[in-house]
């Protein structure tokens, strides 16, 4: 099945995504224009992105002291994505968006990332963009946002530092206030940064004729010392260039110098980078941080503050949480990508003969390698992994549209849910799609580990995604942590209330009726371990087995969405693609969904095997 046709299916027939021209936001829409943005996409990558996925692998950015450079093929594959009006899709139509609802944005994007999910760092730009639409001021928005839309400027999120990743908390940059007047300044509260930042997506290049970095730095209390905790942490807007209040670039160059760039394992086409904020390689005219040298430059890269101080945590999470959508729908891709490659690739290469009832046949011809039980067992598990992620990511970007646009209590409900299914979104796909790839390396055998075929870089190039945007540890105990009992489990019930709908639904149904009661005894059992993990009110033991019960509780997330798919599916009249997605939710309900019950134990039973280990016995 072609991702398209996936696609169609999943919009239109399961989340009957031509519904929502029926809102006044998306009225001018229809099912052609939402056809018009795919097709471009799809044309876009096919030949601007996928071409050269090898190419920003192999030629990896190079710095030669004050600039980074690219290969020609990441310069047209950005033009080309700023030229289709995907950077600002979602905006109002008066400042040139498409207002296209998300989970058509979010369906046009995943061509890209499968096509090559590092040529372009687009995502960060909108997430910038949007993040300052959100918060920003008037001047901010046209000045910073705008431009980021219309292409000429990219963004960045500064978040992580060598010392501070998972704990922000422990971030050391300082902001201090820039000289007299510094809260008058146009474009903001006007700060002078100091500091290191760590990990930097994007973080330098030529791309574009200015990269906005939104940094999280502390602004020193009256004591002259940076409040502990993520209360003292705040957002401010650090432009590489200088610009006024026009959006001109002023000719001076902010002082963010990069101290040089990370190698990485995969995921090689975006540069990433650690920036030194305000170190003096670029020293900045005037202000507070005004040298005792005589030399006139102040001290610290100019900075603008966003919202008010104490809030950049709050703030930057609206990056964030579309970031970890971005991220699963990433993951989800580059498991299709392999999944392609490896169906490809069992259905030419001839290996081995069949196994009849008398042993193999040594004298009859090799077959092909997809007709061995074990090879469609790894496609199998691969296009379960792969399009259930799909689908769960279409869902999610369907309730961030009914968030934006539902009715009130719609709309909270949709709120709600994406907390609790937000952690599930980023990390199921980063794990189990991860595995995706290698069971597509399995398949090429040894041609898989080599670079002679594409599915070792996709396997690279996947396995950042249980990394960034939060690990998957500290996504699991976010999920266990704080979604499932915030609001007084409320996000838990409403979700249970869903999944509930579609197992009554299901036992109607001959065939899926089995799937639905072991669906209803995997939500219970899913129940009676969050309620078990917190019997004691001690979160070292609730927390202690939080991966295993992310797990579990994606898996489960899975199987729902997998019932709900087949649901759709059977109803289809064409057979080779329902006879695949009742078969993928076959697959999933026989040979995933029972896993959990290992998973659910040890969080039931509070098990410390691991945590209570001393040191030096391991
Ligand atoms: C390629 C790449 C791109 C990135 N892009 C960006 C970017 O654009 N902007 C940005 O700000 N950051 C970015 N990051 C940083 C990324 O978000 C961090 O690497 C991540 O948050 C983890 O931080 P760390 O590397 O310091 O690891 P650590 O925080 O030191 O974690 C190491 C291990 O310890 C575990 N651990 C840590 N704390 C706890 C805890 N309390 N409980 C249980 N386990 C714990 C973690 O789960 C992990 O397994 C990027 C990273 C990479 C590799």
């Amino acid at each position: 099945m072609s991702l398209r046709s996936t696609l169609d299916f999943l919009l239109y027939d399961w989340l009957k995504a031509e519904a929502l021209n029926g809102r006044e936001r998306f009225a001018d829409h229809s099912r052609e224009t939402f056809d018009a943005v795919m097709d471009t996409c799809e044309r876009i990558a096919r030949e601007k992105y996928a071409p050269f996925n090898r190419l920003v692998d192999t030629q990896e950015p190079q710095f030669d002291g004050e600039k980074v450079i690219l290969p020609q093929a990441t310069h047209d594959a950005r033009v080309a994505y700023a030229e289709s009006g995907m950077l600002s899709a979602a905006q109002d139509y008066d400042i040139g968006g498409m207002q296209l609802p998300f989970v058509v944005e979010s369906a046009a994007n995943t061509f890209f990332a499968k096509a090559s999910i590092s040529i372009g760092a687009n995502l960060l730009t909108t997430g910038n963009a949007n993040l300052l639409m959100a918060h920003g001021t008037e001047l901010q928005k046209q000045v910073f946002a705008l431009n980021e839309f219309n292409g000429r400027f990219t963004g960045t999120m500064c978040l992580s530092e060598p010392q501070a990743g998972s704990s922000l908390s422990d971030v050391a940059t300082r902001a201090v206030p820039d000289g007299e007047g510094f809260a008058d300044d146009p474009l903001g509260p006007r700060y002078r940064l100091t500091g290191n930042k760590m990990w930097i997506s994007a973080g330098d290049h030529e791309l574009s004729e200015n990269i906005v970095h939104l940094v999280l730095a502390k602004i020193p209390g009256a004591d002259g010392r940076p409040m502990p905790g993520v209360k003292g942490i705040s957002l401010f807007i650090v432009p590489k260039h200088l610009v006024d209040a026009e959006g001109r670039l002023t000719g001076d160059r902010n002082d963010v110098a990069l101290a040089g760039l990370n190698h990485k394992l995969g995921w090689r086409g975006t540069t990433n980078t650690l920036l030194n904020f305000g170190e003096g390689k670029y020293p900045v005219r005037g202000g507070a941080g005004e040298r005792l040298d005589g030399a006139g430059a102040g001290v610290g890269a100019v900075g603008y503050l966003v919202g008010k101080p104490g809030e950049g945590l709050r703030c930057m999470f609206h990056m964030m949480n579309e970031a970890r959508i971005a991220i699963g729908m990433a993951a989800t891709m580059l498991g299709h990508a392999g999944f392609e490659a490896s169906l490809d690739y069992a259905k030419h290469r001839p290996q081995g003969r069949p196994l009849g009832v008398g042993g193999k046949d040594a004298g009859a011809s090799p077959v092909r390698i997809i007709e061995h039980a074990d090879v469609r067992r790894m496609l199998l598990a691969q296009k379960s992994y792969c399009e259930g992620a799909l689908a769960l990511g279409l869902y999610g970007a369907r309730l961030v549209d009914e968030q934006r646009t539902g009715p009130p209590e719609a709309a909270d409900e949709a709120r709600l849910l994406l907390e609790v299914l937000t952690p599930v979104i980023k990390s199921w796909p980063s794990e189990f799609c991860l595995e995706a790839n290698s069971l597509a390396i399995q398949i090429h055998g040894g041609y898989g580990y080599t670079r002679d075929f594409p599915v070792e870089q996709y396997w690279r190039d996947n396995r950042l995604n249980m990394i960034h945007e939060g690990t998957h540890g500290i996504q699991a105990m976010d999920l266990l942590g704080r979604k499932v009992v915030m609001e007084g489990g409320r996000g838990l019930q409403l979700l249970a209330g869903r999944v509930n709908h579609t197992i009554e639904r299901a036992i109607q149904v001959p065939g899926l009726a089995a799937y639905a009661n072991a669906l209803g005894q995997a939500l219970q059992d899913v129940g009676a371990a969050t309620e078990a993990a917190w019997a004691t009110g001690d979160p070292q033991e609730a927390l202690a087995n939080a991966v295993p019960y992310m797990q579990a509780f994606g898996h489960t997330v899975l199987a729902w969405i997998w019932l709900d798919v087949a649901l759709a599916a059977i109803a289809l009249p064409t057979l080779p693609a329902r006879q695949g997605r009742l078969a993928a939710a076959r697959y999933f309900f026989h040979y995933e969904l029972p896993r959990i019950g290992a998973w659910l134990k040890v969080v039931r039973e509070r098990d410390l095997t691991c945590a209570t280990l001393p040191e030096d016995a391991f």
